[in-house]
């Protein structure tokens, strides 16, 4: 097979299961959007993805982010998944279209300064550590709870929605707690604020429990390695 026959394959592959999820549960499977997640892809292989119209791509390093997106232009909107530093966010913020792992106070003041600045409007979901791994990034449950009105000071960010990730598993379903905890913590939190905050995005569920993140309510999806399974193969045997 050839490199754009393995991705295709690979891409509607996913966008079936995808949307057999949604439907298990009665959701709509437009409510649904697959972040393709090229942090491991190359070059060659994301064109061949862009060229069948995938549009949302995510990467993890703030640097290769701004690389690729020049590289692709208008055509491909850019989430960043990964850990943001502070002296990051200049080089992000005119790029991404949404970023996933806000995980500190001090994150959300440097996303305002430069948003106030470029008189622009940051876009971003809060990143819980709903596990509590210490390993993890993100903000824990209790923290955010206590000082839930502090997210409705910051003018110049948008925050669309929550993103966790859920313990490394072989077992899909030991997501599903963490899934449903921060579904349910969305709730919480759209009423600790009052509905101040308009948080429709959820953000859960990668290549190995994508399914069950979306049984338990995520609209996107961030996947990886499913999608560019067999590239290195297909490559070998191009003209
Ligand atoms: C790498 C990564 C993914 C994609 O993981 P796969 O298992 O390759 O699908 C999703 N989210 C984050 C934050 C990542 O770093």
């Amino acid at each position: 097979m050839s490199l754009r026959e393995v991705i295709a394959r690979n891409l509607s592959d996913i966008q079936l299961r995808m949307a057999n999820a949604a439907r298990r549960v009665g959701r709509e499977p437009s409510a649904v959007r697959l972040v393709a997640v090229t942090k491991y892809a190359q070059l060659e292989w994301v064109r061949e993805l862009v060229n069948l119209g995938q549009k949302d791509l995510g990467e993890s390093r703030p640097q290769q982010l701004a690389e690729r997106s020049r590289e692709f232009g208008p055509n491909v909107r850019w989430h960043l998944i990964g850990h943001l530093q502070r002296n990051k966010v200049e080089i992000i913020l005119p790029r991404a279209t949404l970023i996933h792992s806000v995980d500190s106070w001090r994150l959300l003041d440097a996303l305002q300064k430069e948003a106030v600045k470029l008189q622009a409007r940051a876009r971003a979901l809060i990143e819980i550590n709903v596990s509590g791994e210490a390993s993890k990034d993100g903000f824990q449950i209790d923290e955010l709870r206590k000082n839930s009105r502090k997210l409705l000071e910051y003018s110049h960010i948008e925050i669309a929605g929550l993103m966790t990730m859920a313990p490394q598993s072989d077992d899909p379903d030991d997501a599903r707690p963490v899934f449903r905890a921060l579904h349910d913590f969305r709730n919480e939190l759209t009423t600790l604020t009052d509905g101040g905050l308009n948080i429709p995005h959820l953000s859960m569920g990668m290549s190995g429990d994508f399914e069950v993140a979306i049984e338990e309510g995520s609209t996107l999806v961030r996947i990886g390695s499913s999608l560019f399974a067999g590239c290195e193969e297909a490559e070998i045997v191009r003209p």
